[in-house]
């Protein structure tokens, strides 16, 4: 099922099924349903009974297959980290990958290379595509450079800007967006979510991921701001207290902090954290533009490594430092 919001989108890829390129790469923001956007068009293009322009039948072998996990026409590539528990290597103390391997784009080779068990297309969907590392996108690449015969490569990306230009360039690119904000508020109310409006902000404006904060989410939130706001903020203070929490998720407070930071001082508006607008407000005062600026862009280059720092721990630090340096950096500033 594609989410309602991109029944357009879909119905336009659709329409062209049979005269699709070789490969295309769903990109949008994270949490609005890209991949369910890719599953629903593997389904349509491994369906055996579809009509002209429709969506898959849901009945025929095809279907069925792809419904149990099992069509021998389609390959899902993603880390061992997105497997479902239990399809991880039984009694294995290693911690599952969180990139997409050069041998799991090799092991495409047999199903690529000969012709489709049901007679018709071949899907290959890879999540996040930015996973890929750099042998796995090199060894893909070939791939898309010698088109296997009725083979159809659905890349799925939200940093599509990390893929290789070279993959890029050989994947006809589908935007995809998020919802208007009153379709998302009324999705969020059909789901039943408390707090709709305030997860909507945090989240961005995309409905998944504000669906996806759980209790234990805004819980350890809670405790992240109630750190960094505190007067005479110390960064391995809160390093220590924060110890348990996951370095992705105290960057992802901290760039979005940083990106309302700068919001407030240039046009007084909050987006992420509309909740703790005061403490914004108050921060952004004590600020320089450009100390802001600067911490907002780092805080984004981050992103980059925070999926395998070297030592979590010592990452964690590193980011709350980082911000300590803003705070004075900009004090000093101000006060000179
Ligand atoms: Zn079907």
């Amino acid at each position: 099922m594609t989410y309602p919001w991109h029944s357009v989108a879909f119905d336009a890829v659709l329409a062209r099924a049979g005269r699709l390129p070789h490969a295309l790469l769903l990109r949008g923001r994270e949490g609005i349903g890209k991949l369910a956007f890719a599953e629903a068009l593997a389904r349509a293009l491994l369906c055996e009974n579809r009509r002209p322009g429709k969506r898959a039948c849901g009945r025929c072998a095809g279907c069925t297959w792809m419904e149990q996990g099992s069509h021998p026409d389609f390959r899902r590539l993603e880390p061992e980290a997105h497997a479902e528990p239990g399809e991880a290597e039984e009694g294995s103390d290693r911690k599952p990958s969180s990139q997409i391997s050069v041998d799991q784009v090799r092991s495409l080779t047999g199903f690529i290379n000969v012709s489709s068990h049901r007679g018709g297309a071949k899907v290959v969907l890879i999540h996040p595509a930015e996973t890929l590392n750099v042998n796995a996108a090199n060894a893909l690449l070939k791939n898309l450079e010698e088109p296997p015969p009725q083979t159809c490569f659905l890349l799925v990306a939200h940093r599509w800007h990390q893929l290789l230009p070279t993959i890029r360039s050989r994947c006809e690119q589908v935007v995809l967006t998020p919802p208007a904000r009153d379709a998302a508020r009324g999705w969020l109310a059909e789901q039943k979510l408390r707090d709709a409006d305030l997860a909507l902000a945090h989240a961005g404006g995309a409905p998944l991921l504000a669906q996806a904060f759980d209790e234990e989410f805004w819980r350890q939130r809670e405790a992240f701001f109630s750190t960094i706001t505190r007067p005479g903020f110390d960064a391995l203070a809160s390093a220590e207290q924060l110890r348990e929490t996951p370095p992705r998720l105290v960057l992802g407070w901290l760039q979005k902090w940083a990106f309302d930071l700068v919001s407030h001082k240039v046009a007084g508006r909050v987006r992420y954290n509309p909740d703790y607008s005061d403490a914004i407000a108050a921060t952004a005062q004590r600020l320089g533009l450009i100390g802001a600026l600067r911490f907002q862009r780092q805080m984004v280059r981050l992103q980059r490594i925070v999926s395998h720092p070297l030592n979590a721990r010592l990452f964690l630090e590193h980011l709350l430092i980082e911000y300590g340096a803003l705070l004075r950096q900009d004090a000093g500033a101000q006060a000179a």
